[in-house]
């Protein structure tokens, strides 16, 4: 089987290449580099012992799609290519929607062409805007609350009218909940440029004395002791969660969406205990006003992925805190040296 994966080289994508690689798919990458590194390839060679076959450039770019097309035929796509920082995507809307849906449309109008129709789409919890009620199931109500998350929402959108126009098609749209964590070799993993965003990778900086202290956005919030609550999926689980899906595209048409989290919601306080208890670190923090747009509690109910993927996560937060740091330690080491 081979299989093209856009963004292939960033962090969910980079950990998929390697499961799908040790499953013995051959897999072709195309991405633009614009939030990853090229030496990311030979980290996955490095894992796997086998190269992908790599394309650096944009899957906006029409003539880059059909050259690819033309020189290997696909069994499926998984489709990771597009800018994600919430905030960044208030700031620039029109980069956001430009890049994610012209990606999209490009991309599906070039599978059509050359009548590869199987795709899985990364997608996120986003799409359900404030659930009203938890844990989420895959039916409840889709809003969103950024231009990032109407993004996803869009392309949603497009892939189900794209679905019953050719039923043809078979698609998977992944609700990604909280990914963290990094390969146990610790030669992949997350590692964003300048200040973080996201809670894990701002712990990681506090833990190697690039940041002074975390700041945790509200502890007023109806939840066990305060602070947001989110479900945090290890990016390997999440990475295994695409084998499964592709498995499932292969074998039937139509389309699905899925959550792929664990299912089970822990706070900041408990994210940031179990970091400095598995890492022997400290992590200085201070209470914070809550972050605008934020949602008190957020965790997925995963019995639609366990019954259609037969798919389910396996690693705890324990781990999940353990690899992020690994990583970092390994990079770091790597890098003074
Ligand atoms: P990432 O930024 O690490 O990876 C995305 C990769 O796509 C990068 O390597 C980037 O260089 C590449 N890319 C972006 N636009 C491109 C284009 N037009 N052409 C070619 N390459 C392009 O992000 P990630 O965390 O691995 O996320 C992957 C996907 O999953 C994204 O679509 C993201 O929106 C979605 N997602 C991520 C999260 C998360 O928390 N990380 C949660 C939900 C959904
Ligand atoms: N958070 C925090 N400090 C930070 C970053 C995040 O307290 O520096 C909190 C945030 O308010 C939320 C949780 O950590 O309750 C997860 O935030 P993240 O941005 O990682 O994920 P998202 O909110 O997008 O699910």
């Amino acid at each position: 089987m081979k299989v093209l994966v856009t963004g292939g080289c960033g962090y969910i994508g980079s950990h998929t290449v390697v499961e799908l690689l040790q499953e013995d798919y051959e897999v072709v990458i195309i991405d633009n580099l614009s939030n990853s590194l090229k030496e990311v390839l030979t980290s996955i060679e490095t894992i796997t012992k086998k190269k992908p076959i790599f394309y650096e450039g944009d899957v906006v770019d029409f003539s880059l799609l059909r050259k690819v097309f033309s020189e290997h035929s696909f069994d499926a796509v998984i489709h990771f290519a597009g800018y994600k920082a919430v905030g960044e995507s208030v700031q620039k809307p029109l980069m956001y929607y430009r890049n994610n849906l012209e990606s999209t449309l490009h991309l599906c109008e070039v599978m059509k062409e050359f009548g590869c129709k199987r795709l899985v789409f990364s997608s996120s919890a986003t799409v359900y805007g404030s659930p009203k009620k938890l844990p989420i199931t895959e039916e409840m109500p889709l809003s969103t609350t950024n231009p990032y998350g109407t993004t996803k929402l869009m392309i949603e959108n497009i892939l189900r009218d794209l679905s019953s126009s050719d039923n043809e098609w078979s698609i998977a749209l992944l609700r990604y909940f909280n990914p963290i964590g990094a390969h146990s070799s610790g030669l992949i993993g997350e590692n964003p440029k300048g200040i973080p965003n996201n809670l894990m990778p701002y712990i990681i900086k506090v833990a190697m004395g690039e940041l002074p202290q975390l700041d945790i956005f509200g502890n007023d919030y109806n939840t066990k002791d305060g602070t947001g609550v989110r479900d945090y999926i290890h990016v390997v689980d999440l990475a295994q969660g695409h084998i499964a899906a592709l498995n499932k595209v292969i074998n039937s048409t139509g389309i699905d969406a899925c959550n792929l989290g664990t299912g089970k919601g822990y706070s900041v306080l408990e994210l940031v205990q179990t970091f400095e208890k598995v890492n022997h670190i400290k992590i200085p923090y201070q209470i914070a006003p809550r972050r605008a747009g934020d949602v008190a509690e957020c965790y997925a109910d995963c019995s639609y992925a366990k019954k259609q993927l037969d798919w389910s996560s396996k690693k705890d937060l324990e781990t999940m805190c353990r690899d992020a740091y690994h990583y970092i330690s390994v990079l770091k080491k790597s890098t003074d040296i």
